[in-house]
């Protein structure tokens, strides 16, 4: 279990002051201009050192991502954008980061703009996020009234802007090249790639787009030391990470745990127990709505980390565990998945498009028996056809719920269609 001395946001329920007097008693902004003298370089190797991965969902190392940006500034400016989007179903962290510590982000937005050469980071904030919107403002104008950011910021001579912009709750612009789009004012799409942000970002130039837990982490890197951040969690998954814990649990939670706890343990020391007892479990969503479902059995061992996960065909995503006891209609569960991941399609290549409302159409008419047993087939071959032939990996995220499903779940599948002997034609 983390040690509370481990701890980076140690105010994440907002039992203390969230803005700059709290802020600073917690050891925010203190040291921030001898951080920035380290130099650009240093900094970047300190953060692949410290083996911070995204925590956005992907897990790209971070520190590698900003240095794919050009070395030199040339004539196009660089940029960072922060995606606080967060519209993954289960996902809860970035918000409580937004309103109960807001200048850690604002504070990390300043060192990783000046790592990559950037003197402006735009924040990306989700729409609903009306309260958030608020907190993380009034820690921008403190932060700006404080020169802590601005013309001079912390005194280091470095120009530095923070702006917030407001989606409108597409939960696609949480791609990071749909974010970018809609950015610019356009239709949130994503874009085909390459080329990559770092490439052609926002407005055309050099961009880094990184989570918004993925910056927040970096000033107590920074001051901590690689080592000590490396030194939490297990090898290739380090550090510290937010954890989002719902469904059928006692206490429902969000908590800052070491990377690669384990999952049993997770449930029950810091989310009160799965409701009915641990027996009582059938299934846990590990990491966002997107990843496939864990059963009992593998939840009795698995730690929460990027390869952990991977090995069992899952994944950490958002770290947003998702609980199911037994008195869930598990089938129902993915099918009420897959109608969010159909509606949220941006519509730009057939496979999602199309595909998306297919699995629908499907898992509604399994789930109510109306399928028949070779449909089950029929659409584990649909989500094939999807995995991994669209622009953007929503066609991924909307296929692998239902194959985790089929994995683990065929047999309930098949008995509850097995009255029916053919193809149930669409209406
Ligand atoms: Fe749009 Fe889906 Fe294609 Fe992504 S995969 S670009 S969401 S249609």
């Amino acid at each position: 279990m983390l040690k509370d001395s481990d701890r980076i946001f140690t105010n994440l329920y907002g039992l203390d002051d969230p803005f700059i007097k709290g802020a600073k008693k917690r050891g925010d902004w203190s040291n921030t201009k001898k951080i920035l003298k380290l130099g650009r370089e240093k900094i970047i190797e300190s953060i692949k050192e410290s083996g911070l991965r995204g925590r956005g969902g992907a897990g790209f190392s971070t520190g590698m991502k900003w240095s794919f940006m050009p070395k030199e500034i040339g004539e196009r400016p660089h940029y960072l954008v922060i995606n606080a989007d967060e519209g993954e179903p289960g996902t809860c962290k970035d918000r409580e980061i937004m309103r109960h510590d807001p200048h850690k982000l604002i504070e990390g937005a300043l060192l990783a703009s000046f790592a990559i050469g950037a003197n402006v980071a735009y924040c990306y904030v989700r729409g609903e996020f009306f309260r958030e919107t608020e907190a993380l403002q009034r820690a921008v104008n403190e932060a700006y009234a404080a020169n802590f950011i601005g013309d001079n910021s912390c005194g280091s001579g470095y120009k530095f802007d923070f702006f917030i912009h407001r989606g409108m709750g597409a939960y696609i612009c949480g791609e990071e090249s749909a974010l970018i789009e809609s950015l610019e004012g356009k239709k949130g799409q994503p874009r085909s790639k390459p080329p990559f942000p770092a490439n052609i970002g926002v407005f055309g130039c050099p961009t880094t787009v990184n989570n918004v837990e993925s910056i927040a982490v970096v000033p107590e890197i920074m001051r901590r030391g690689d080592e000590w951040f490396s030194g939490l969690g297990k090898i290739n998954n380090t550090g510290t990470k937010l954890f989002l814990i719902s469904g059928h649990v006692n206490t429902p939670c969000a908590v800052e745990e070491e990377m690669g706890i384990p999952l049993k343990e997770l449930i029950e020391k810091h989310a009160g127990g799965v409701r009915g007892g641990w027996d009582n479990l059938k299934a846990v969503i590990p990491g966002g709505a997107s990843v496939p479902l864990l059963v009992k059995e593998e939840c009795e061992t698995v730690t929460m980390d990027f390869d952990a996960l991977r090995e069992l065909r899952s994944g950490l995503g958002t770290a947003a565990v998702m609980v199911m006891d037994k008195s869930t209609d598990i089938i129902r569960a993915i099918t009420r998945l897959s109608a969010f991941y159909k509606h949220e399609s941006c519509g730009q290549c057939t496979p999602c498009r199309e595909g998306t409302g297919w699995m629908w159409r499907i898992m509604e008419r399994i789930c109510v028996g109306n399928a028949s047993v070779d449909e089950i087939d029929m659409l584990e071959e649909v989500t094939h056809q999807i995995e991994g032939h669209t622009i953007c990996a929503h066609g991924d995220a909307a296929a692998w719920p239902i194959q985790g499903l089929i994995r683990k779940f065929r047999d309930e599948m098949i008995k509850r269609n097995s009255g029916n002997s053919k193809t149930i034609k669409a209406a």
